[in-house]
Protein backbone atom coordinates (compact mmCIF):
# COMPACT_ATOMS: atom_id res chain seq x y z
CA UNK A 1 0.00 0.00 0.00
CA UNK A 2 1.15 3.68 -0.81
CA UNK A 3 -1.07 5.81 0.80
CA UNK A 4 -0.57 9.68 -0.05
CA UNK A 5 1.64 10.67 2.70
CA UNK A 6 3.38 9.04 5.69
CA UNK A 7 4.47 10.77 8.61
CA UNK A 8 8.38 10.59 9.22
CA UNK A 9 10.01 9.25 12.32
CA UNK A 10 12.73 9.84 14.25
CA UNK A 11 14.91 7.18 15.46
CA UNK A 12 13.27 5.42 18.56
CA UNK A 13 16.15 5.59 21.08
CA UNK A 14 16.16 9.92 20.08
CA UNK A 15 12.78 10.36 21.35
CA UNK A 16 12.93 7.76 24.25
CA UNK A 17 16.12 9.88 25.11
CA UNK A 18 13.98 12.76 25.63
CA UNK A 19 11.14 10.85 27.53
CA UNK A 20 13.42 10.06 30.25
CA UNK A 21 14.02 13.42 31.09
CA UNK A 22 10.31 14.06 31.29
CA UNK A 23 9.98 11.33 33.94
CA UNK A 24 12.68 12.66 35.99
CA UNK A 25 10.84 16.05 36.07
CA UNK A 26 7.75 14.39 36.21
CA UNK A 27 6.45 17.32 34.29
CA UNK A 28 4.11 16.87 31.81
CA UNK A 29 2.83 19.83 29.96
CA UNK A 30 2.18 23.79 31.04
CA UNK A 31 4.86 25.64 29.64
CA UNK A 32 7.63 23.06 30.05
CA UNK A 33 10.92 23.15 29.58
CA UNK A 34 10.65 21.30 25.97
CA UNK A 35 8.43 23.55 25.02
CA UNK A 36 10.22 26.44 26.03
CA UNK A 37 13.23 24.78 23.87
CA UNK A 38 11.45 24.04 20.93
CA UNK A 39 9.72 27.45 20.38
CA UNK A 40 13.40 28.77 20.60
CA UNK A 41 15.13 26.67 18.17
CA UNK A 42 12.48 26.90 16.02
CA UNK A 43 12.84 31.08 16.62
CA UNK A 44 16.18 30.52 15.21
CA UNK A 45 15.60 27.70 12.44
CA UNK A 46 13.05 29.96 11.10
CA UNK A 47 14.53 33.22 11.54
CA UNK A 48 11.46 34.83 13.03
CA UNK A 49 11.01 36.82 16.09
CA UNK A 50 8.56 35.33 18.14
CA UNK A 51 6.02 32.45 18.13
CA UNK A 52 3.80 30.37 20.57
CA UNK A 53 4.05 26.42 20.25
CA UNK A 54 0.52 25.69 20.12
CA UNK A 55 -1.82 22.28 20.62
CA UNK A 56 -2.83 21.86 16.71
CA UNK A 57 -3.17 24.42 13.68
CA UNK A 58 -6.72 24.62 14.38
CA UNK A 59 -6.86 26.12 17.59
CA UNK A 60 -3.94 28.63 15.79
CA UNK A 61 -6.39 30.30 14.27
CA UNK A 62 -9.36 30.57 16.40
CA UNK A 63 -6.19 32.61 18.60
CA UNK A 64 -5.52 34.52 15.62
CA UNK A 65 -8.93 35.44 15.07
CA UNK A 66 -9.47 36.31 18.64
CA UNK A 67 -6.86 37.91 19.12
CA UNK A 68 -7.24 40.60 16.34
CA UNK A 69 -10.96 40.60 17.74
CA UNK A 70 -12.34 40.16 14.80
CA UNK A 71 -15.92 40.71 13.69
CA UNK A 72 -18.14 40.71 10.77
CA UNK A 73 -16.57 39.79 7.20
CA UNK A 74 -13.59 38.00 7.14
CA UNK A 75 -12.46 37.56 3.21
CA UNK A 76 -10.87 33.69 2.90
CA UNK A 77 -9.80 31.45 0.24
CA UNK A 78 -12.25 28.59 -0.85
CA UNK A 79 -9.62 26.54 -1.74
CA UNK A 80 -7.88 25.24 1.77
CA UNK A 81 -8.37 22.92 4.35
CA UNK A 82 -11.54 22.98 5.96
CA UNK A 83 -9.98 24.17 9.33
CA UNK A 84 -9.06 27.79 7.02
CA UNK A 85 -13.14 28.88 6.60
CA UNK A 86 -14.55 26.39 10.07
CA UNK A 87 -12.25 28.88 12.24
CA UNK A 88 -14.15 31.54 10.81
CA UNK A 89 -17.22 30.34 11.71
CA UNK A 90 -16.04 28.82 14.89
CA UNK A 91 -15.44 32.24 16.01
CA UNK A 92 -18.42 33.71 14.80
CA UNK A 93 -17.51 35.43 11.90
CA UNK A 94 -18.62 35.24 8.40
CA UNK A 95 -16.24 34.10 5.73
CA UNK A 96 -16.99 35.88 2.18
CA UNK A 97 -14.74 33.61 -0.54
CA UNK A 98 -12.49 35.55 -3.23
CA UNK A 99 -12.10 33.25 -6.12
CA UNK A 100 -8.74 31.78 -6.60
CA UNK A 101 -5.99 32.34 -9.26
CA UNK A 102 -5.77 29.13 -11.42
CA UNK A 103 -2.24 28.69 -11.54
CA UNK A 104 -1.26 29.80 -8.07
CA UNK A 105 -4.09 28.46 -6.33
CA UNK A 106 -4.08 31.23 -3.74
CA UNK A 107 -6.21 33.61 -3.62
CA UNK A 108 -6.82 36.23 -5.99
CA UNK A 109 -6.12 40.16 -4.88
CA UNK A 110 -8.21 41.04 -7.51
CA UNK A 111 -11.05 39.11 -6.34
CA UNK A 112 -10.52 40.26 -2.77
CA UNK A 113 -10.78 43.90 -3.45
CA UNK A 114 -14.47 43.01 -5.20
CA UNK A 115 -15.28 41.69 -1.78
CA UNK A 116 -14.77 44.54 0.31
CA UNK A 117 -17.75 45.72 2.48
CA UNK A 118 -17.60 48.19 5.62
CA UNK A 119 -18.44 44.94 7.25
CA UNK A 120 -14.92 43.67 6.27
CA UNK A 121 -12.17 43.11 9.35
CA UNK A 122 -9.92 40.79 7.99
CA UNK A 123 -8.35 38.78 4.67
CA UNK A 124 -7.61 35.28 6.05
CA UNK A 125 -5.51 33.37 3.02
CA UNK A 126 -4.06 30.03 2.59
CA UNK A 127 -0.21 29.64 0.96
CA UNK A 128 -1.84 26.60 -0.79
CA UNK A 129 0.50 23.48 -1.11
CA UNK A 130 3.01 25.82 0.69
CA UNK A 131 3.27 28.38 -2.60
CA UNK A 132 3.22 32.00 -0.87
CA UNK A 133 0.67 34.29 -1.71
CA UNK A 134 1.12 37.46 -3.57
CA UNK A 135 1.96 39.09 0.17
CA UNK A 136 2.91 42.44 -1.46
CA UNK A 137 -0.66 42.87 -3.19
CA UNK A 138 -2.89 41.54 0.11
CA UNK A 139 -0.92 43.72 2.25
CA UNK A 140 -1.82 47.00 -0.17
CA UNK A 141 -5.28 45.60 0.03
CA UNK A 142 -5.44 45.72 3.47
CA UNK A 143 -3.34 49.01 4.37
CA UNK A 144 -5.44 50.71 1.89
CA UNK A 145 -9.28 49.18 3.66
CA UNK A 146 -7.41 49.58 7.25
CA UNK A 147 -7.79 45.76 7.71
CA UNK A 148 -5.87 42.49 9.34
CA UNK A 149 -4.30 40.08 7.47
CA UNK A 150 -4.02 36.83 8.79
CA UNK A 151 -1.98 33.62 6.81
CA UNK A 152 -2.79 30.39 7.12
CA UNK A 153 0.67 28.70 6.76
CA UNK A 154 -0.10 25.04 7.77
CA UNK A 155 1.76 23.75 4.50
CA UNK A 156 4.78 26.52 4.49
CA UNK A 157 7.30 25.17 7.00
CA UNK A 158 10.87 25.69 5.30
CA UNK A 159 9.40 28.28 2.53
CA UNK A 160 10.63 31.82 2.01
CA UNK A 161 9.67 34.67 0.66
CA UNK A 162 11.87 37.55 -0.48
CA UNK A 163 14.47 35.71 1.28
CA UNK A 164 12.73 35.38 5.21
CA UNK A 165 10.32 32.75 6.27
CA UNK A 166 6.92 33.17 4.86
CA UNK A 167 5.67 32.65 8.89
CA UNK A 168 7.19 36.47 8.80
CA UNK A 169 4.14 38.02 7.14
CA UNK A 170 0.25 39.52 7.76
CA UNK A 171 -0.09 40.42 11.24
CA UNK A 172 -0.28 36.79 12.13
CA UNK A 173 0.78 33.81 10.14
CA UNK A 174 -0.37 30.36 11.77
CA UNK A 175 1.02 26.61 11.06
CA UNK A 176 -0.15 23.44 11.63
CA UNK A 177 2.80 20.50 13.16
CA UNK A 178 -0.04 17.76 12.59
CA UNK A 179 1.37 14.48 11.78
CA UNK A 180 1.14 14.77 8.17
CA UNK A 181 2.78 17.55 7.92
CA UNK A 182 6.40 18.47 6.67
CA UNK A 183 7.55 19.32 10.24
CA UNK A 184 5.29 17.95 12.96
CA UNK A 185 5.05 17.73 16.80
CA UNK A 186 2.06 14.65 15.99
CA UNK A 187 0.38 16.99 16.79
CA UNK A 188 0.86 20.62 17.01
CA UNK A 189 0.82 24.49 15.82
CA UNK A 190 2.09 27.79 16.04
CA UNK A 191 1.25 31.42 15.74
CA UNK A 192 3.90 33.71 14.51
CA UNK A 193 3.13 37.72 14.90
CA UNK A 194 5.67 40.33 14.44
CA UNK A 195 3.90 42.77 17.60
CA UNK A 196 5.10 41.77 20.98
CA UNK A 197 1.49 42.91 22.09
CA UNK A 198 -0.42 40.78 19.94
CA UNK A 199 2.18 37.68 21.25
CA UNK A 200 1.75 38.57 24.93
CA UNK A 201 -2.47 38.82 24.43
CA UNK A 202 -2.20 34.96 22.46
CA UNK A 203 0.04 33.82 25.03
CA UNK A 204 -2.62 34.80 27.61
CA UNK A 205 -5.42 32.56 25.89
CA UNK A 206 -3.59 29.85 25.38
CA UNK A 207 -3.62 29.21 28.86
CA UNK A 208 -6.84 30.08 30.02
CA UNK A 209 -5.96 33.57 30.33
CA UNK A 210 -4.05 32.55 33.32
CA UNK A 211 -2.00 35.70 34.69
CA UNK A 212 -0.71 34.30 37.91
CA UNK A 213 -2.56 31.28 39.64
CA UNK A 214 -5.10 33.22 40.05
CA UNK A 215 -5.73 36.20 38.24
CA UNK A 216 -6.81 36.34 34.51
CA UNK A 217 -5.78 38.48 32.06
CA UNK A 218 -9.28 38.39 29.28
CA UNK A 219 -10.94 34.71 27.89
CA UNK A 220 -8.82 32.40 27.14
CA UNK A 221 -8.90 28.65 25.76
CA UNK A 222 -6.64 25.59 26.43
CA UNK A 223 -4.42 26.15 23.25
CA UNK A 224 -0.81 25.40 24.65
CA UNK A 225 0.36 21.83 23.83
CA UNK A 226 3.03 19.27 25.93
CA UNK A 227 6.21 18.17 26.73
CA UNK A 228 5.34 14.87 24.98
CA UNK A 229 4.75 16.55 21.20
CA UNK A 230 7.41 19.41 21.86
CA UNK A 231 10.13 16.10 22.41
CA UNK A 232 8.69 14.80 19.08
CA UNK A 233 9.15 18.17 17.43
CA UNK A 234 13.03 18.29 18.92
CA UNK A 235 13.75 15.16 17.45
CA UNK A 236 12.45 15.91 13.89
CA UNK A 237 13.53 19.61 13.73
CA UNK A 238 16.87 17.84 13.73
CA UNK A 239 16.29 15.91 10.57
CA UNK A 240 14.56 18.66 8.81
CA UNK A 241 16.93 20.18 6.06
CA UNK A 242 17.61 16.62 4.94
CA UNK A 243 13.60 16.35 5.23
CA UNK A 244 13.47 18.81 3.05
CA UNK A 245 16.25 18.32 0.65
CA UNK A 246 14.38 14.95 0.05
CA UNK A 247 11.26 16.48 -0.80
CA UNK A 248 12.83 18.72 -3.35
CA UNK A 249 14.85 15.38 -4.97
CA UNK A 250 11.45 13.58 -4.91
CA UNK A 251 9.74 16.45 -6.98
CA UNK A 252 11.88 16.57 -9.27
CA UNK A 253 11.70 13.06 -9.81
CA UNK A 254 8.29 13.29 -10.67
CA UNK A 255 8.79 16.62 -12.60
CA UNK A 256 10.89 14.23 -15.22
CA UNK A 257 8.91 11.10 -14.71
CA UNK A 258 5.95 13.36 -15.90
CA UNK A 259 7.52 16.02 -18.10
CA UNK A 260 5.88 14.21 -21.55
CA UNK A 261 3.03 14.19 -20.63
CA UNK A 262 1.03 17.46 -21.25
CA UNK A 263 -2.40 16.74 -20.33
CA UNK A 264 -1.43 17.82 -16.82
CA UNK A 265 -0.22 20.90 -15.41
CA UNK A 266 1.14 21.82 -12.04
CA UNK A 267 1.01 24.74 -9.47
CA UNK A 268 2.14 27.67 -10.88
CA UNK A 269 4.87 28.62 -8.45
CA UNK A 270 5.09 32.07 -6.82
CA UNK A 271 8.09 34.28 -7.66
CA UNK A 272 11.08 35.46 -5.42
CA UNK A 273 10.13 32.19 -3.18
CA UNK A 274 12.24 29.29 -1.86
CA UNK A 275 9.67 26.64 -1.75
CA UNK A 276 9.26 23.41 0.35
CA UNK A 277 8.07 20.95 -1.68
CA UNK A 278 5.58 20.17 0.47
CA UNK A 279 2.96 17.99 -1.69
CA UNK A 280 2.78 16.89 -5.25
CA UNK A 281 -0.28 18.43 -6.98
CA UNK A 282 -1.79 17.51 -10.57
CA UNK A 283 -3.94 18.73 -12.14
CA UNK A 284 -6.37 17.01 -15.22
CA UNK A 285 -7.97 18.92 -17.80
CA UNK A 286 -11.30 16.96 -16.59
CA UNK A 287 -12.87 15.57 -13.85
CA UNK A 288 -13.21 12.09 -15.69
CA UNK A 289 -9.67 11.95 -16.41
CA UNK A 290 -8.47 12.57 -12.63
CA UNK A 291 -11.10 9.64 -12.10
CA UNK A 292 -9.47 7.77 -14.41
CA UNK A 293 -6.17 7.97 -12.72
CA UNK A 294 -7.59 7.86 -8.91
CA UNK A 295 -9.01 4.28 -10.24
CA UNK A 296 -5.85 3.00 -11.65
CA UNK A 297 -3.96 3.83 -8.99
CA UNK A 298 -6.21 2.57 -6.16
CA UNK A 299 -6.24 -0.57 -7.67
CA UNK A 300 -2.68 -1.17 -7.78
CA UNK A 301 -3.01 0.00 -4.09
CA UNK A 302 -1.96 3.36 -4.40
CA UNK A 303 -4.01 6.07 -2.70
CA UNK A 304 -3.19 9.83 -3.66
CA UNK A 305 -6.04 12.30 -2.28
CA UNK A 306 -7.91 15.25 -3.54
CA UNK A 307 -6.62 18.16 -1.74
CA UNK A 308 -9.03 19.85 -1.71
CA UNK A 309 -12.13 18.51 -2.55
CA UNK A 310 -15.06 19.36 -2.75
CA UNK A 311 -13.89 23.31 -2.38
CA UNK A 312 -15.04 25.08 0.68
CA UNK A 313 -17.49 27.17 -1.02
CA UNK A 314 -19.46 24.15 -1.09
CA UNK A 315 -19.51 23.28 2.48
CA UNK A 316 -23.02 23.15 3.55
CA UNK A 317 -23.19 25.25 6.06
CA UNK A 318 -22.42 28.13 4.14
CA UNK A 319 -24.30 29.58 1.43
CA UNK A 320 -22.05 32.08 -0.52
CA UNK A 321 -22.69 30.82 -4.23
CA UNK A 322 -20.27 29.71 -6.85
CA UNK A 323 -16.46 30.30 -6.92
CA UNK A 324 -15.78 28.94 -10.52
CA UNK A 325 -11.99 28.74 -10.73
CA UNK A 326 -11.92 27.11 -7.34
CA UNK A 327 -14.78 24.40 -7.68
CA UNK A 328 -13.40 23.50 -11.44
CA UNK A 329 -9.52 23.03 -10.03
CA UNK A 330 -11.46 20.67 -6.96
CA UNK A 331 -12.84 18.66 -9.47
CA UNK A 332 -9.66 17.48 -11.45
CA UNK A 333 -6.39 17.31 -8.68
CA UNK A 334 -5.11 14.93 -7.06
CA UNK A 335 -2.03 14.99 -4.46
CA UNK A 336 0.35 12.40 -5.82
CA UNK A 337 2.19 10.08 -2.74
CA UNK A 338 5.04 12.05 -1.15
CA UNK A 339 7.02 11.23 2.20
CA UNK A 340 10.44 10.61 3.26
CA UNK A 341 10.28 7.29 2.84
CA UNK A 342 8.67 6.90 -1.11
CA UNK A 343 11.43 5.41 -2.79
CA UNK A 344 12.27 6.60 -6.44
CA UNK A 345 11.00 3.12 -7.37
CA UNK A 346 7.64 3.78 -6.20
CA UNK A 347 8.00 7.08 -7.77
CA UNK A 348 8.37 5.92 -11.51
CA UNK A 349 5.81 2.39 -10.96
CA UNK A 350 3.35 5.67 -9.44
CA UNK A 351 3.95 7.94 -13.08
CA UNK A 352 3.66 4.68 -15.38
CA UNK A 353 0.35 3.89 -14.16
CA UNK A 354 -1.00 7.69 -14.23
CA UNK A 355 0.49 8.02 -17.84
CA UNK A 356 -0.81 4.85 -19.09
CA UNK A 357 -4.42 5.61 -17.44
CA UNK A 358 -4.26 9.08 -19.72
CA UNK A 359 -2.96 6.94 -23.15
C1 LIG B 1 -3.57 20.84 8.37
C2 LIG B 1 -4.22 22.17 8.09
C3 LIG B 1 -4.85 22.92 9.10
C4 LIG B 1 -5.15 22.36 10.45
O1 LIG B 1 -4.07 22.04 11.21
P1 LIG B 1 -4.26 20.98 12.41
O2 LIG B 1 -2.90 21.03 13.06
O3 LIG B 1 -4.55 19.67 11.80
O4 LIG B 1 -5.33 21.47 13.30
C5 LIG B 1 -5.30 24.20 8.79
N1 LIG B 1 -5.18 24.70 7.55
C6 LIG B 1 -4.61 24.00 6.55
C7 LIG B 1 -4.48 24.63 5.21
C8 LIG B 1 -4.13 22.70 6.78
O5 LIG B 1 -3.61 21.99 5.78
Amino acid sequence: MIPVTKPFLPPFEEYNELLKGIWQRNWLTNNGPLVNQLESLLAEYLQVKHLLFLGNGTIALQIAIKALDLKGEIITTPFSYVATTSSIVWEGCNPIFADIHEGTLNIDPQQIESKITNKTTAILATHCFGNPCDINAIQKIADKHGIKVIYDGAHCFGTKYQERSVFNYGDITTASFHATKVFHSTEGGAVFTSDPSLLKRMSYMRNFGHDGPDRFNGVGINGKNSEFHAAMGLCNLKYINDILKRRKEQCDHYDRLLSSQHTIRKQQLTPDIEYNYSYYPVIFESEEMMYGVKRNLENSGIFPRRYFYPSLSQLDYIDLGRNDVSETISARILCLPLYDELTSDKQELIADILMRALR
